[in-house]
């Protein structure tokens, strides 16, 4: 006895089979070369644009930021509420101790870094000699008072969120990197 069912069955059967063909790269009407065509040309020419406008766009500028450049460390500032976003690209061979030391006037290093590293490889050294080492892309985060330096022959870009003095109160780091070990 044939049942609706069976005849149902039978349709959805038949369906699938012709979707299968459809769909395939053999002999559909909407075929392969099409779709590339579609999916394919029109980002390409997009990008190229972007990439002569803009360049990296890690080093490209950032719409609405303050630029400076200090102790060879080029800096965009751009203020979010009480705080501030910044990218900072340290060139290579860049040391803390070296370069920014001298323009600081305190020994170390007494900011709090919060961020990602988005590119490069850093090293750096807190006064009780613990260290730290970050190769991008990593999040970063630095207490006050210390030295650091970027390692390799390529730049580092950091991006970092602060709040000028209160960054380290406000992430809820200490004033100070101290261990209690001695
Ligand atoms: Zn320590």
């Amino acid at each position: 006895m044939v049942t609706i069912l069976d005849n149902l069955e039978a349709a959805a059967q038949s369906l699938s089979v012709s979707a299968g063909r459809g769909v395939g790269p053999a002999d559909s009407p909407w075929g392969d070369r099409t779709m590339k065509k579609k999916a394919f040309k029109r980002p390409a020419r997009a990008r190229a644009k972007t990439l002569v406008r803009t360049g990296d766009p890690l080093l490209a500028p950032i719409k609405g930021a303050d630029q400076r450049t200090v102790g060879g460390v080029r800096i965009d500032i751009v203020r979010a509420g009480n705080g501030r976003i910044k990218r900072l690209v340290y060139p290579p061979g860049f040391r803390w101790s070296s370069h920014m030391k001298p323009l600081v006037g305190t020994t170390l290093c007494m900011h709090a870094h919060v961020g990602l590293l988005a590119r490069g490889h850093i090293r750096g050294e807190y006064a009780d000699g613990c260290v730290f080492e970050f190769v991008a892309p990593r999040a970063v985060v630095v207490e006050p008072g210390h030295d650091a330096w970027v390692v390799g022959d390529q730049g580092a870009v950091l991006i970092q969120f602060d709040a000028e003095d209160e960054t380290a109160r406000h992430f809820g780091l200490p004033e100070e990197h101290r261990h209690l070990h001695a």
